[in-house]
């Protein structure tokens, strides 16, 4: 591995309608786990316990994959307790932006939750400012705000081409979605 010193921290975004952009992170936080990074994922939406084959993977492979999302939503009939639980899984998450002892911070799904008004924009800029040097810290979701594109390194826009939910009503499956 490369002195630390060497590498440049990237803000990353995957954002989009069409499908990859969990993937997409799930393939750095692979490659970066072969060059002895250290590694972390949040997940935001997903439910705590989530069991999908990523979480499955990652524990056989030892990383640290947590999922904070209480199940909610943006349809949650309870808004001031999706915006606290939001607000809270940021702070967590803030922390570990912060601490510097990480390589790589992936916060998957959390563009919802500056989308939405839950959590702010501007926070989240300042914080990705205050970062250690050399931590990448890749975001993923639909409706990435415009500031944080603005402010990101490295930005992919995933589009729909084609979904066999779309096409032909093949619903999810194991191994391709989850
Ligand atoms: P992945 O986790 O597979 O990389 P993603 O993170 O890009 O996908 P999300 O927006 O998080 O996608 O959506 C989660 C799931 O919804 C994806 O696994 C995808 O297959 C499914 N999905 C995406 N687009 C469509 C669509 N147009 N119709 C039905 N399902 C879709
Ligand atoms: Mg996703």
């Amino acid at each position: 591995m490369k002195p630390r010193r060497e590498r440049h921290g990237l803000v990353i975004v995957n954002t989009g309608d069409g499908k990859g952009k969990t993937t997409a992170a799930l393939g750095v936080l692979f490659r970066a786990w072969g060059r002895d990074f250290r590694v972390r994922m949040f997940q935001f939406i997903k439910h705590t316990g989530a069991r999908f084959g990523e979480q499955r993977a990652a524990e056989r492979l030892g990383i640290r994959i947590e999922a904070l999302g209480d199940g909610f939503t943006w349809l949650s009939k309870d808004m001031d307790r999706t915006t606290a639980l939001a607000v809270e899984q940021w702070g967590r998450c803030r922390e570990a932006i912060l601490q510097g002892d990480d390589d790589i911070i992936i916060l998957d799904e959390f563009t919802y939750a500056m989308h939405y008004g839950w959590v702010s924009v501007d926070e989240v800029i300042d914080t990705l400012k205050q970062r250690p040097r050399t931590l990448h810290v890749i975001i993923t979701g639909r409706y990435a705000p415009q500031e944080l594109i603005d402010f990101a390194d490295l930005v992919t826009e995933m589009r729909m081409v084609k979904h066999p939910y779309e096409t032909q009503g093949i619903k999810a499956q194991q191994g391709i979605e989850f």
